[in-house]
Order: C-alpha cells, then structure tokens, then sequence
C-alpha cells in the first residue's frame, strides 16, 4: 500500500471542519480591512525564489523542492507566498488600475525540512501584502490585521516583537560594523554563521544555535546605526502601534529569515509552552526593494504571513473547538422501495430550498437509519413507509423535542421552516451564531 510522503498529512472529514471555520474568518477579516484574495500557481519558475546569489536563508539554499519538468525548465514548489504574489503583480501589472493594492492568498507551501509538530513539507500560509504604500501606518495595519485574525480565535495572550532595520544605507553600515565585530569571534561561530558573515552577516543575529553566547548578547545593535530617516519612520510605527494599543516589544536581534526586508519587521508569538520553538504563528515585514528586484517598478510593499496548521494547534491548545458539528438539518428514513424514490424526490426538493438533508443509501434497517439521523445531528427525522406514502403523509421527528407528527407528503419544507424560524435556527440564524462563536 502506498502511504503519504514524509512531512505531509491528511485533512480528514472530520478536521476539515476547523479547516473551513479558519478560512471563513480569514476571508472575513480581509474584507474588514479591504484586501483582496489573489491564487498563484503552486510550482513557480526556479528564479522566483533563487534570484539573488548572496540570499542566504535556510528556506532558500536547503529547503525548496526543486526540479526540471519533462521540458528541462527549473521549477520550484512555492516555499512561501510573497515572491509568487509579486511575480503576479508585476506580470499583470496591477500597479497600472491600483497604487496601492492590498492581496491575499491562502493555500499549501512546501519546504524540506524535518517534520514536527508544527513543522512539516507541505503546510499552509495565509498572507497579505500591501504593495505601493511607503506608510508607516500600513506596516501598523497590518499588524492590526494580525491581531484581528488572532482574537477572533480567542488567541489573545500574544506577544508582538517588532524591529527596525532601516533603509539601504543604515543597513549597509550596520554590516560593516557587525562583519568587524563578528570576524573576531569566528571560532565560536557555528559553520552556518561563518557563511552568513561572508553573504549576509545581518542573517547571523537570526541564528538559533549561536544565540546564547557573551559575543552573540554583546554584538553591537541596528537602532545604534539608523540614520535619521530611518529612526523617524519606525517611532512613527511605534506611535502608531501605541495609538492603537497594540501592545509590542521592541527586538534588536530580529532580522527575519529572508534577506529582502527593510525598515519593519515583527513576529507575533503566542504565549502557550506547548507550542515549543513552533511559538511564532505569524512573522512579515517590509520590502521595499523587492518589487524592483523581480523587474517590475520600484514600489514599496509590506506582508506578513501566518502558518494555518501553527494557527490551528493554538487554537486547539487553548481550549477553543472550531470543528463543532454543523446540524444537519433532515434525515429521511425511507422504508420500502416505493417511498425510497418518493422520498428522494422531497430531499431534493428540500436542499433547493437551502436545507441541509440526508439519506440512507446503504438499504439498511430501521434501527441503522436512525443512528445515522443521530451521528449527523439531524434536527428533524422524517419517516416514510409505503403506508404513509399511499396517503400522502409522511411523519417528522423533531429532535431536539421528541415531538413526533404526521403531516401531509409535500408539507415538510414549510414545517421544517416555520419549526427552525420559531427557534431561531433559521440557516441565516445559524450562520451568525457561528461567526460569533469565532469572534469572541
Ligand atoms: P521557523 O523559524 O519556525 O522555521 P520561518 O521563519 O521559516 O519559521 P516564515 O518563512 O516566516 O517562517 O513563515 C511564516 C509562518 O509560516 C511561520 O511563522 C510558521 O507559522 C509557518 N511555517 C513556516 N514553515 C513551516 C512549516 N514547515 N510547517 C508549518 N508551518 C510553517
Ligand atoms: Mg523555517
């Protein structure tokens, strides 16, 4: 037997639900805050995410799934979603009808990496970018975003690290003064940071091996080489993040894996031990160059990107349950051939009208249809025997009250109806009790 490949999983019927409830408040807070969804393919051309010789993060030199097709063209599994989404940007040139446009995406992402928990090849990343907008109050809104997402999951005991890594220019004499600094401790560095003082000596303040050390704590920090400029711009994050109460902890040692970013960069970990080193559930930044590097005009963005299956781990840890079976709302027990066809003409009948319904299409017993009405959570039970249906009657069950009536064959819609209205669980109803339920 064939088994799924390491690092992947299945979603199963019985996730899927927390799955969907997710994605719905996702696609809900993204209204909110007017960005819209944009699909890019999965596979990419290999340079989307190799562009640039001297990137030196694990995600790109280790971890993507890279091959040639059947026409020898270099094809890279999407590792994350912002390249692809500019890629789109720029071939489309949306730029042209929108100077700032604010998109989403939602869908799997895969990395080689060592699967656990929290961690695995194929995974899922909801994403935003705001692309056109030099504004701090952009960077701030998406953090608002961030929150907005988190709350709705009841995910509140959070912490936001924020850091600023300035433009160009602070950023190139920050390197020089770390690579001076660095170069006199490279015996205690580990192999991947002896690189990284070579490509990228920001990267090394990334490192999770070195980390700990005296010269590690010690290295000489980004906020002391931002030009003016640069030191304006984030206190004007960081006032606008105060004016939303939005709690956050300035971190010099934050870089961010990839090498495009500039000014802003911020993490939102969340504060629940079990999720180990697996804690940081949302991470982005702004990138004011990249546009430019993947040859399109020199536009200014920001994005953040959260893991979907980390989302979901806090939410469970917490205590919250988003998969809670939906009611179903008719289950037909049908009795003999005749009523089985008629009866499965009124189920029709009765999902055109908007209603959640099942059927046993297994022929089985009496006593094995009404435990399928019981698992599905069915709301009302309808009984058809041949008797019933040379009549013209059918009987219905309501569930949630024992209550049991004959009524007549073609009257079941109006009677399920005016029963739901009564107790307020309309389809309508039902829907915004449930988005309550992942609002509060
Ligand atoms: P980490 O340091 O945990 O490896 P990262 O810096 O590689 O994270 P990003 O590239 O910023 O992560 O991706 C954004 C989010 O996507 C992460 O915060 C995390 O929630 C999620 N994520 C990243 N890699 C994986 C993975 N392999 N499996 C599941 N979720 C992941
Ligand atoms: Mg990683």
């Amino acid at each position: 037997m064939n088994t799924k490949p390491k690092g992947t999983y299945d979603i199963l019927p019985e996730e899927v639900g927390k799955w969907q409830k997710l994605e719905d408040l996702i696609r809900k807070v993204c209204k909110l805050y007017n960005y819209q969804e944009i699909r890019t393919p999965i596979f990419e051309s290999f340079d989307v995410f190799h562009r640039d010789q001297n990137d030196s993060s694990d995600m790109v030199t280790k971890e993507t799934y890279d091959f040639l097709d059947r026409s020898d063209r270099k094809i890279t599994l999407r590792p994350e979603g912002t390249a692809g989404v500019i890629r789109a940007y720029i071939e489309n040139k949306l730029y042209v009808s929108n100077p700032v446009s604010k998109l989403y995406y939602l869908g799997p992402m895969f990395r080689y990496e060592r699967p656990q928990k929290g961690r695995y090849r194929q995974f899922h990343q909801f994403g935003i970018e705001a692309i056109g907008s030099k504004s701090p109050l952009i960077d701030v809104e998406t953090i608002a975003l961030a929150k907005s997402i988190l709350s709705g999951l009841g995910i509140t005991d959070i912490k936001v690290k924020i850091n600023s890594l300035g433009d160009s220019e602070s950023r190139e004499n920050y390197k020089k003064v770390l690579v001076n600094y660095f170069s006199n401790y490279q015996d205690c560095m580990c192999e991947d940071c002896k690189t990284r003082l070579q490509k990228n000596p920001l990267r090394i303040l990334d490192c999770k091996i070195d980390r700990g050390q005296d010269f590690f704590i010690k290295a000489p920090k980004i906020k002391d080489y931002l030009n003016e400029e640069s030191k304006n711009r984030f206190n004007e994050v960081l006032k606008a993040l105060d004016g939303l109460n939005i709690n956050y902890e300035v971190d010099d040692n934050l870089v961010r894996g990839l090498d495009y970013y500039s000014h802003t960069v911020f993490e939102i970990e969340a504060n629940i031990t079990e999720l180990g080193n697996q804690n940081v559930l949302c991470a982005g930044g702004r990138y004011d160059s990249l546009v430019k590097d993947l040859g399109g005009p020199d536009t200014p963005g920001i994005g953040l990107a959260f893991g979907i299956e980390r989302l979901l781990i806090a939410t469970d840890l917490i205590g919250k349950k988003l998969n809670k079976l939906e009611n179903n709302h008719v289950y037909l027990i049908t009795l003999g051939p005749k009523a089985q066809l008629e009866g499965f003409k009124i189920l029709n009948t009765l999902r055109l009208g908007g209603l959640r319904c099942e059927m046993d299409y297994l022929n089985g017993s009496l006593k094995s249809q009404f435990k399928k009405a019981d698992n599905l959570n069915s709301l009302f039970t309808c009984i058809l025997g041949d008797e019933e249906l040379e009549n013209f009657k059918i009987n219905i069950k309501d569930n949630t009250t024992d209550v049991q009536e004959t009524i007549g064959l073609y009257d079941v819609y109006k009677y399920v109806l005016n029963k739901l209205m009564a107790n307020n669980k309309c389809a309508k109803c039902k829907e915004s009790g449930d988005k309550n339920e992942t609002n509060d």
